[in-house]
């Protein structure tokens, strides 16, 4: 396990959104497909739904919390997992673009996929979350 190095907030960015699907490209789901869930910026780690579950055994502390093995998803760093493009499917590398755009034609950052050069659509605010 490599150790988590937190990045001042500043500098805590990823190409990887939620809402994202992505593929896993390393670790005991490379090659599986799944959305992104949560991102952390600042460790540079997303969590997949539904991959890289690990069983937490967990002690009894009470009534309330009852306990047994749970299944929990795990965060992965964002260098094992690669972005969906949105428009030709393939998983591919980010580029970033800054262009006007809205109604308000604000410069605003978007990402570019570098193999078919168009636009990754975010669905962070489709999904309603
Ligand atoms: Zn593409």
């Amino acid at each position: 396990m490599t150790k988590s190095i937190i990045k001042p907030l500043h500098k805590a960015k990823l190409h990887v959104h939620k809402g994202d699907t992505v593929k896993i490209i390393a670790g005991k789901d490379r090659g599986q497909e799944g959305r992104v869930e949560r991102t952390f910026p600042r460790t540079e780690r997303v969590i997949v739904e539904g991959h890289n579950i690990a069983k937490r055994h967990l002690k009894a502390r009470g009534p309330t919390q009852p306990g047994g093995i749970i299944e929990k998803a795990m965060p992965i760093h964002v260098s094992n997992v690669m972005v969906i493009c949105t428009e030709c499917g393939n998983p591919t590398r980010i580029a970033h673009d800054r262009v006007p755009q809205g109604s308000d034609q604000k410069v605003r950052v978007r990402r570019i996929c570098k193999k078919c050069g168009k636009p990754i659509q975010e669905r962070t605010r489709t999904t309603g979350e």
